[in-house]
């Protein structure tokens, strides 16, 4: 059994901030809803880390959107629909592509700067995608957007920004959602934020993976809180896996953008032959699903040896100008990208995985939303397309600004300062080394949770992960062993829902179970339960 809430509190002796709408996370996401209604209402901002420690910072290839003559949203649609393997929700696919250019002639008006080639915007292709639609910058495209959006939040100062502060779970009351309650990591306090309308836009939960090109951030604390709330979480078991990270020991693992492969480099196996020819029509730039499962059975065979990424046919200059990122990167790593190969193996990247949610970013808990990489809007389906996700935070982000916004005007009541809520429940006091258990999860779910799964190995996870389940009523004081926690919960769910979908679709690969079945077009839910969880 999962505990409501992560720590004992009661909130008539405990900080409280008394807002609107609180926020919680600031990338892309976070960081673009709190502006947006922060020109109507009182808005605070909750970060666990500094404002701009997210995925969003990291991203490297661009934002997909339908601007070149021989494009069209409905191209995009299409290239979207193909790569999500028949689980995509067409609606929010519509939703996505149609309102793509109004939000990115947003960003451009907040100062973000995009390239340009020559008279017009530069476009770069990406996997999955039949025609050049991505806009980038550099090969820095995300802190470019991330940089723009800190920049007017910082200029306009209408949001309260709380930075080092660890929301931990959700609080519903007469069933709505009535504000978070969170640690404050430099007094060590507890705090409560009440607030009308919640918004979680927490990440991705990359970290569940040794090998992960996901920021340390990204643990799926949304996710796992809304669930503890009795928010409805759906696909769990679709999490994708980036080709092309390089070979290293870092932790998370530096991505080589497939903006590269785009631009015209080759996946080579360990005898230098390209092993995507005759495998997909697109070749290396088939969707990443395809490609992956590819690079671990040529890497199966060639005795584990990385694959390589070739770009050493490109112009010099080019390779320069266009990635200087990677360039820069590579360089310290010894390799010059326009003489050597590049190693690379898969790495956890992205959750489709999340927060179900409506068109508007609704979840089933009034006042509850969620939005980016914790939401599961239904666009993605079993396998996201490259640059879909930046793109699907400003979309979403902005609906659901827009429904706050309503909902808060019509309503026009204050957010009432004295609910009391609280937790007392009997905690065990457990010493742990949390980096060796978070190490140790991150192992198991990369075994046997990972690229090829099996009922056996699905069962095997599940039961290790059963057999730390007493971790889950351990009173812990600290954001590590949160997140542990927080990583329990969402491992159990990835794997349950693994275990469930008796078929291979998208990123979900089972080798007992290899192909498709129109059976499983269908999603798996979880909600939990008063004393249960619930499919
Ligand atoms: C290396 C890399 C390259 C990528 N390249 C691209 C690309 O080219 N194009 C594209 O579309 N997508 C790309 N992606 C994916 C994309 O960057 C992410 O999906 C997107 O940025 C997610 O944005 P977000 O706002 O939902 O979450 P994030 O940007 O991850 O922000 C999450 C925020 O929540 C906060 N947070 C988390 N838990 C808590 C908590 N408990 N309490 C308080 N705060 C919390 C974090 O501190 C952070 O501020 C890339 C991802 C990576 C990692």
């Amino acid at each position: 059994m999962i505990p409501r809430y992560l720590v004992n509190f009661n909130t008539d002796n405990i900080d409280k901030v008394v807002t609107d709408v609180v926020v919680v996370g600031s990338g892309v996401a976070g960081l673009s809803a709190a502006l947006e209604i922060s020109k109507q209402f009182d808005v605070a901002l909750v970060t666990k880390s500094e404002l701009k420690e997210t995925a969003t910072w990291y991203a490297q290839g661009g934002v997909a959107t339908a601007v070149s003559p021989e494009d069209s949203p409905k191209l995009h649609l299409k290239d979207t629909l193909e790569a999500g393997a028949g689980l995509c929700d067409r609606e929010a696919v519509d939703v996505l592509v149609n309102e793509a250019s109004d939000r990115i002639g947003e960003l451009i008006r907040l100062g973000a700067k995009f390239d340009w080639q020559g008279d017009h915007i530069g476009l770069s292709r990406e996997g999955g995608h039949h025609l050049a639609r991505i806009l980038y910058s550099g090969d820095t495209t995300g802190s470019e957007i991330e940089a723009t959006l800190i920049r007017t939040a910082e200029a306009w100062k209408s949001v309260q920004v709380f930075e080092h502060r660890f929301s931990l779970d959700v609080l519903v009351e007469n069933g709505r959602c009535a504000g978070v309650v969170c640690l404050d990591e430099p007094t060590g306090r507890l705090v409560v934020h009440f607030a009308k309308a919640v918004i979680l836009a927490t990440g991705g939960a990359g970290q569940l993976f040794s090998v992960t090109t996901n920021p340390v951030i990204s643990t799926g604390d949304g996710i796992a809180m809304a669930y503890r709330a009795g928010a409805v979480v759906t696909d769990m078991e679709f999490i994708q896996f980036h080709p092309t990270a390089l070979d290293s020991d870092s932790m998370p693992r530096f991505l080589i953008t497939e903006a590269l492969r785009g631009a015209g480099a080759y996946l080579r196996d360990c005898n230098g032959e390209r092993f995507m020819v005759g495998r997909h029509p697109l070749a290396e730039l088939a969707p990443r699903d395809v490609v992956t499962r590819e690079m671990v059975r040529v890497m199966h065979r060639c005795n584990d040896s990385p694959i390589y990424l070739d770009a050493t046919h490109l112009p010099k200059e080019k390779l320069k100008k266009r990635f200087p990122n990677i360039w820069a990167h590579c360089r310290e790593n010894g390799i010059t990208i326009s003489k050597d190969f590049i190693p690379v193996r898969p790495a956890a990247h992205y959750t489709m995985a999340g927060v179900k949610t409506d068109l508007d970013g609704r979840t089933n808990i009034p006042g509850l939303y969620a939005t980016g990489e914790t939401a599961c809007t239904g666009v993605h389906g079993a396998n996201r397309l490259a640059s879909n996700s930046l793109l699907e935070g400003l979309v979403f982000s902005k609906r659901i600004t827009d429904t706050v916004i309503a909902k808060l005007s019509e309503e026009g009541q204050e957010t009432n300062p004295n609910l009391r809520i609280a937790c007392d429940m009997d905690r065990v006091q457990t010493e742990i080394d949390f980096k060796k258990e978070r190490r140790w999860l991150q192992k198991l779910m990369t075994d046997y949770v990972g690229v090829v799964r099996s009922e056996k190995g699905l069962e095997y996870a599940i039961s290790q992960l059963d057999s730390k389940s007493g971790l889950l009523k351990a009173g812990f004081v600290n954001p590590e062993g949160f997140e542990l926690q927080n990583m329990l919960t969402l491992a159990g769910l990835v794997a349950r829902s693994a275990l469930e979908r008796k078929e291979s679709r998208g990123v979900h690969y089972r080798e007992d179970y290899p192909e498709p079945s129109d059976e499983w077009l269908r999603h798996i839910e979880y909600r939990l339960t008063e004393d249960a969880v619930a499919l």
